[in-house]
């Protein structure tokens, strides 16, 4: 008889054992199907040793096997990393399992996917709920889960729209190969310095072995260009290259880049996939067809069949950073994926993190830099605003030199684009009467203000509401005002000052799929805008060569809240922005509106000073052991009930290990204190750089009894402080 042990698809046990039916084999890594209770969960044949031994069930007591999956099996340097990043992280292994097989994993990809579609034919009768449906769906297409969620009504809607004939059934075959990317399909002439940064690379994809290299080279310098020889190379050695980016909206752009460059677009993995391209997409990664993989942080723990290169574009930003479910970073399992397999692992940024520049310090990454800006375009100067100086008009947030400066680039027909962090209208709406704040009823946070669409929502939970006439709570009428400004509002006074110009408002609420984003970048280039108002989603991959403004509306934004990264994050994120003027080859010109121009992080920006930045930045971190000197780890204890969490966060605290070099601090009320609905206390652990953290949390948590109604999220290396 054959047994195997498998790690299930849940985060709430560790492996089992069962039986391989006769006369099919189960090899290490096959992924099976199997029963647990009267259940049918996925998981992998894994290694014996790899969790400790659970109990020993006798052979007459296993049950059997239901189906060993014809997929290939996950190969052992992923198993590795499964749970190299489930001991790391402190998360149940099935959990990171999970995002090496999505449910796709387990759906014959032969089997063809039935989407609907609109045959332009009205249903003889129309409800609301259809005209809104039929709206919303346009010339797309989905299953019907998919349609009903893209328009916001219920499937029974959707299916009443097929019966009627207002949808039609299309079959998409979700085993159709992808086109092979060819690597000499549009070479670049690379400059001297670009050659021989890509020189490095290529060599170091040749050479099949685990290397980090830092390519560190300024907004422009053509980075993008230098990182597709190392695709290149990958494919010239018949394997896989994954690049990964921090947000879906650059992706489109970024399929362009490549179709211009390999002939053909990437195979694209990220939330926004359909059911229907995503099976498509995990079958191909798995078999190897799928050559060029552009993908959000999830691409990075799928079972490649040949992985020969991994890319992280922009890997200084910290949506790499999951915060939820697995707590991982990106960018550090992927030197980690790059460590077991044996590859190299290229960190793409014009602002690394101090993590990364304390690698290349301590001699563990390459460091390959671009000084220059590619083609002759020179970078853009850097001024600030004093705004105690030069303060805008009452209700306004454009001080008189900014404004100055948009009037000059419209007269010129040039393109100016003003940055602003902060979606919406405005981030806080307030009684006059009362002095009432409105807050969501689920959040520790206000309701921000969407006025395009009329709205009052919390970007914690995503509750919305119609704006009150009255106050809630004084009942006055008409005594609500928005303070503060959201993009919506700058959008707003561009408007009244400057009616004639064409403006874009670009925020993840505007350009919420690859086809508004395409279609963004279209407008802009073909010169239909000329002033974009945008949030942290326009300050990077674009390239606009007759954009030569950028307007830093709240440079301060970033600085309060008390975060270690807060410096370090407005530095990198102006220096992003600023790197979106003077492409071409007209300058740039960045103006930053501030209150603190002599704060550390102004003056260097003003100054161009990168390396004094980073040098004090250091400095500062060091003599506080923070990261990357120090290590930090959050334990956050939440409940819908209030005294269940407080209670549960007190024993913990009483609870907490006394060792040496190690600081608890808490429990305390979270920033947050309460999300969606539920209570948060939150604990947070310092310690030295070389202190086993995971095994200090691991030897405390495990000795304490879990009531049902808690729940405890393990945050190790946190990024965010609420
Ligand atoms: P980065 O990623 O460093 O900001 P990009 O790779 O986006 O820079 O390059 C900036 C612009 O310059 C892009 O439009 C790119 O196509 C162009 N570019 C860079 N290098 C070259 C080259 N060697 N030949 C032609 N165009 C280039
Ligand atoms: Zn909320």
């Amino acid at each position: 008889m054959t047994r195997a042990r498998v790690l299930l698809l849940t985060a709430a046990l560790g492996p089992l054992d069962y039986r391989v039916p006769q006369g099919s084999a189960a090899p290490l890594g096959s992924v099976v199907v199997a029963p647990l209770g009267p259940r049918r969960l996925g998981g992998v044949v894994w290694e014996d040793g790899s969790f400790g031994a659970p109990d020993p069930v006798g052979d007459n007591r296993l049950r059997n096997l239901y189906e060993i999956v014809p997929v290939p099996p996950v190969p052992a340097p992923l198993r590795r990393l499964v749970e190299w990043t489930s001991d790391y992280y402190l998360s149940p292994p099935g959990s990171v399992l999970r995002m090496v097989l999505p449910g796709v994993a387990f759906a014959d990809a032969r089997r063809p996917i039935i989407e609907y579609r609109a045959t332009g034919d009205l249903p003889p009768r129309m409800t609301p709920q259809r005209t809104v449906a039929i709206e919303a769906i346009g010339d797309r297409q989905g299953t019907v889960r998919e349609l009903a969620a893209l328009a916001n009504v219920s499937e029974a809607v959707i299916r009443g729209l097929v019966q009627t004939g207002a949808l039609e059934p299309v079959s998409v075959a979700a085993d159709a190969p992808y086109p092979e990317p060819d690597r000499s399909f549009a070479p670049p002439d690379l400059s001297d310095e670009q050659r021989a940064a890509a020189g490095q690379l290529k060599a170091a994809v040749e050479a099949r072995r685990f290397e980090t290299l830092l390519l560190d080279g300024v907004t422009g310098s053509g980075k993008t260009e230098v990182y597709m020889e190392a695709v290149a190379a990958a494919l010239a050695a018949g394997r896989q290259a994954l690049i990964l980016l921090p947000e879906i909206a650059l992706t489109e752009p970024m399929l362009t880049r490549f179709a211009a460059r390999f002939g053909c677009e990437p195979v694209a993995w990220h939330s926004g996939l359909r059911q229907a391209e995503r099976r498509r997409a995990w079958h191909a990664i798995a078999s190897g067809g799928a050559r060029i993989i552009v993908g959000a942080r999830s691409a990075l723990f799928l079972p490649y069949a040949d992985l020969g290169a991994i890319i992280v574009d922009e890997a200084h930003e910290t949506s790499f950073k999951q915060e939820d479910g697995v707590h991982y970073h990106a960018r550090d399992v992927a030197v980690m994926r790059g460590h077991f397999e044996g590859l190299p692992v290229i960190l793409a940024s014009a602002t690394p993190a101090l993590e990364s520049l304390a690698q290349v310090e301590a001699g563990r990454y390459r460091h390959i830099v671009l000084p220059a800006r590619y083609g002759g375009a020179t970078l853009p100067d850097l001024a600030a605003i004093d705004m105690r100086a030069d303060p805008p008009d009452r209700g306004r947030w454009l001080a008189p030199p900014l404004v100055d400066a948009l009037a000059d680039r419209l007269h010129k027909g040039e393109q100016s684009l003003l940055f602003l962090n902060r979606r919406g209208f405005a981030p806080l709406t307030l009684c006059r009467t009362c002095g009432h704040r409105i807050q969501c009823p689920n959040c520790t946070a206000w309701m921000v203000e969407h006025r395009l669409v009329h709205r009052l929502a919390c970007h914690h939970c995503g509750h919305v509401m119609p704006p009150p006439r009255l106050c809630p709570e004084c009942e006055d009428e008409d005594s609500l005002v928005a303070c503060g400004p959201g993009v919506e509002r700058v959008a707003d006074e561009v408007g009244l000052r400057f009616p004639e110009a064409r403006t874009a408002i670009v925020t993840s609420d505007t350009l919420w799929s690859p086809a508004k984003a395409a279609e963004f970048v279209d407008n802009v280039e073909a010169g239909l805008v000329d002033i974009i108002i945008g949030t942290q989603l326009v300050t990077k991959g674009y390239h606009f060569p007759n954009l030569t403004l950028v307007g830093v509306v709240d440079a301060d934004l970033g600085l309060d809240g008390g975060d270690l990264r807060a410096s370090e994050r407005t530095f990198q994120q102006i220096a992003q922005v600023a790197g979106r003027a003077g492409r071409g080859v007209k300058p740039g010109e960045v103006l930053i509106q501030t209150r603190v121009p002599d704060a550390p992080v102004m003056a260097a920006l003003v100054a161009n000073d990168r390396d004094g930045f980073y040098a004090a930045e250091a400095a500062s971190r060091k003599s506080a052991g923070a990261p990357p000197y120090g290590r930090f780890a959050a334990l956050i204890i939440s409940s819908e009930d209030l005294e269940v969490a407080r209670g549960l966060a007190q024993r913990l605290g009483q609870k907490a290990p006394v060792l040496d070099g190690l600081s608890v601090y808490g429990p305390a009320p979270a920033p947050l204190a309460m999300l969606r609905g539920r209570h948060r206390f939150r604990l947070l652990l310092h310690a030295p750089r070389s202190f086993d953290l995971q095994g200090a949390i691991r030897d405390w948590v495990g000795a304490i009894d879990w009531p049902a109604k808690a729940r405890l999220a393990i945050d190790i290396d946190p990024y965010s402080f609420v």
